[in-house]
Formats: C-alpha cells, sequence, structure tokens
C-alpha cells in the first residue's frame, strides 16, 4: 500500500513524519513528491561565512506549539532559540517612531492569531534546521523534481501523473501544495467546489538580505526593525535588524538586514542598500547581499475562505483517500502548515485505518 504526499514544504514534510510516527510507514511506502528540486518548499536557509541568511521565513511565534512538538519529536528541541531584541519602530517616511506591540504585522497586512503574542523563536541555525531533520528521516520516500500534473481515480486508490508522463498509483493522497495547485488538480477529480480555492491571494514580495561591517551601522538602532508606514513613499516596506532579533545570525564585528521590497523597477538590491542607508544612516556599500524573489508569497484569505475549505473537505470525505494540507488552506504561519499537515496525515491514517491495522 502507498501514501503518496504531494509537496514537501513545511506541511508535507510534516504529514509524512506523521504518517511515519503512527507506523503507516510499516504497513505501507508514504513517498513524497515535490516539483522542486529541494524540499522545504518556502523555507529557505542559506549559510554563508557564518551568516544564516533567511530567504522566506524566519521564526515563528513562541506561543504556537506545533513547529515546537516536531522539533522535540525529530530531536532538535535544544535548537530552538528565543527572539533576542524586543520592539519595532514605524518609519514615518521621515523619522523612526517606536511601534506599540503587535502593530507591525497589522501595518503589514499579515493575519496573525491577536492572542499568540509577539514573542518569537526561531532555530539556532535558522529555519531549514526543521526541514533538515524532517529530511533526514524521510530520506528514502522524499523525491523531489516530481511535479504531479494530474490525479485521477484508480483500481484502489489514486493513480498520480507526473511531467514526462510517468505516473503512481496510491491507496491514499495527501496534497500539501498551494491551494491554486490543488484547486486544478482536484478540479480534475470532479470536486468542482475546489475550483474557487484559487480565488486565495499569494501576494508577491522581495526579501533582500544585506550584510555589512558593524561598524557601517549606528550603534543605536533600537528593536527587531521597522515597518514603512503606508504614505512613507519608497520600495522599503519593512527590515529586520536580523543580527539583533536573534542570536548567531552574523559574525562578531558584522550586521546583517533583512528588507521586504515591493514590486521595484531596478535592482532590488540597490534599492534596498539606498533606502536603507538614507533610514538607518548606514556608511558605504554592503559587504554582499542576496535576494529572493516570492511572485506568490504569503497567502491571503478572501472573506468565506474557511466555508470554501470545509466544503472542498466535506466533498472529499466522499472520495477515496484524499486530503489537503497547508498554507493556502489552514493559515499561513509555519506552525499553523505543520498543524495542518499533521491533521491530514491523521484523517488518512482514519481512513486507512482497518487496512493499516489489518
Ligand atoms: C518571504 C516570506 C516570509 C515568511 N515569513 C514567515 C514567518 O516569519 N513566519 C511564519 O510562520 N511564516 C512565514 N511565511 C509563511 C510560511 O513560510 C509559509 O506559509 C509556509 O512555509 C508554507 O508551507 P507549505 O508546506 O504549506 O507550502 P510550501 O512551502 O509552498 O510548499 C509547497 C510545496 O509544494 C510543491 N509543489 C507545488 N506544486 C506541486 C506539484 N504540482 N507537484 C508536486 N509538488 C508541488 C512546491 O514545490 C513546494 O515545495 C513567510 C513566507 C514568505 C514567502
Amino acid at each position: 500500500m502507498t501514501v503518496a504526499v504531494v509537496g514537501a514544504g513545511l506541511a508535507g514534510l510534516s504529514a509524512a513524519w506523521a504518517l511515519e510516527g503512527a507506523g503507516a510507514g510499516a504497513a505501507a511506502d508514504v513517498v513524497v513528491l515535490d516539483a522542486g528540486r529541494r524540499p522545504g518548499g518556502m523555507i529557505v536557509t542559506e549559510r554563508r561565512d557564518g551568516f544564516v541568511v533567511e530567504g522566506g521565513p524566519d521564526g515563528f511565534l513562541a506561543a504556537e506549539p506545533d513547529i515546537q512538538e516536531l522539533a522535540r519529536e525529530v530531536g532538535i528541541e535544544e535548537r530552538l532559540v528565543d527572539q533576542v531584541a524586543r520592539g519595532a519602530a514605524l518609519w514615518t517616511g521621515r523619522r523612526l517612531e517606536p511601534l506599540a506591540e503587535g502593530k507591525a504585522a497589522e501595518l503589514l497586512g499579515i493575519q496573525v492569531n491577536a492572542n499568540a503574542g509577539t514573542q518569537f523563536r526561531t532555530f539556532t541555525t535558522g529555519m531549514a534546521d526543521v526541514v533538515e531533520a524532517l529530511v533526514a528521516c524521510l530520506v528514502p520516500r522524499l523525491r523531489t523534481t516530481q511535479g504531479v500534473t494530474a490525479i485521477a481515480p484508480a483500481a484502489r486508490g489514486w493513480r498520480l501523473s507526473f511531467t514526462g508522463a510517468s505516473s503512481l498509483d496510491a491507496e491514499a493522497v495527501i496534497l500539501a501544495v498551494p491551494a491554486w495547485v490543488a484547486a486544478r488538480l482536484l478540479a480534475g477529480v470532479g470536486v468542482s467546489a475546489a475550483r474557487e480555492l484559487d480565488t486565495v491571494l499569494y501576494a508577491p514580495s522581495i526579501t533582500v538580505s544585506l550584510a555589512y561591517r558593524a561598524d557601517q551601522v549606528p550603534g543605536t538602532l533600537e528593536g527587531t526593525g521597522f515597518v514603512a508606514a503606508p504614505d512613507a513613499g519608497g520600495a522599503v516596506r519593512a527590515c529586520t535588524y536580523t543580527w539583533r532579533k536573534y542570536p548567531n545570525r552574523a559574525p562578531d564585528g558584522f550586521a546583517l538586514l533583512r528588507a521586504f521590497v515591493g514590486p521595484v523597477d531596478g535592482d532590488p538590491a540597490s534599492i534596498a542598500h539606498a533606502e536603507l542607508a538614507t533610514i538607518l544612516r548606514i556608511e558605504g556599500d554592503p559587504l554582499w547581499t542576496r535576494v529572493f524573489h516570492w511572485p506568490r508569497g504569503l497567502p491571503r484569505y478572501p472573506r468565506g475562505h474557511a466555508e470554501r475549505v470545509a466544503a472542498v473537505r466535506e466533498r472529499l470525505a466522499r472520495l477515496a483517500p484524499l486530503a489537503i494540507a497547508g498554507a493556502g488552506f489552514d493559515g499561513a504561519g509555519v506552525s499553523a502548515c505543520v498543524k495542518s499537515g499533521r491533521e491530514a496525515a491523521r484523517e488518512i491514517l482514519g481512513r486507512l485505518g482497518s487496512h493499516v491495522r489489518g
């Protein structure tokens, strides 16, 4: 028996890990398939010369339990580290002013749980720590560059088709892919309600990491960074003082910033440096810069999203075991993705229950 997890972002890897942990691995082959060359999806950490550079997420709220439980399960609990600096500033277009706790996410249009506090955590050498730990546990089951192009009913379960005309039969499938991909794959098996999942809007963004010598950046910088007011002008929407926010992000004597840049004409790194040099009074050029483009970044849900997802799940419950998981459906934060992946695994295990036990 085969259980296929489509998508090796954090949701898919968490689902596969939960399937394995529940003993499904003994009764079924768990296979994780990803269209990309590397696992992790939006989690991208690069380590260079003692710097830790995040392309996507850089942390999660300390009050969110799921990712931390997962860290414990995969044996990297001691790699959890707390935010060091506290508080953020508002760039008004003329000066930096203190910003009330929790206001930064609101200004950036990030949908957050109001009860989850504002204390963040990450992993010692970046968010990829958790991906690497999961991959180490799942390695024989993981197949990259395996883009699923279609799903169709098969004699027992589902047939997955791949780019290049090959296919795989699986008794159960977890789709841990972005909403627009799931919308297309599910519409192909007649789940017409799934077409509406395409309404989830994935906002484009660019992150630019910039390294400097510590003496290029004023020692008076306070807090974790700043958010630009909507009328501040400029392309930089926010900036994290990465080497102040989390420990060990830059070697001693160096500074690391990360800017969130809106759509720009021209080189995002030069634009980010020019604006940050003015705002933060940085002297001289960066030592290096690293740009990550996210044409479809953080998902935002339109009104009625939860009801649409529930309607799709209701429909899926009447088909052979098939579940959806991930940021496109159950919350954009990394911990929500872990929770979503685990719940999809639990559901599939429940559906396969008699087979797994028998
Ligand atoms: C710039 C940025 C900053 C962020 N910052 C934070 C943060 O600080 N904290 C936080 O909690 N969250 C943050 N997020 C959000 C968080 O990173 C994501 O919501 C989360 O990682 C998504 O995980 P996922 O597994 O649901 O999806 P993804 O990571 O998108 O994984 C989906 C996977 O599916 C694969 N796939 C797609 N189509 C197919 C197909 N047809 N066949 C096979 N595979 C396919 C993709 O290659 C991908 O690997 C940030 C996101 C971005 C972009």
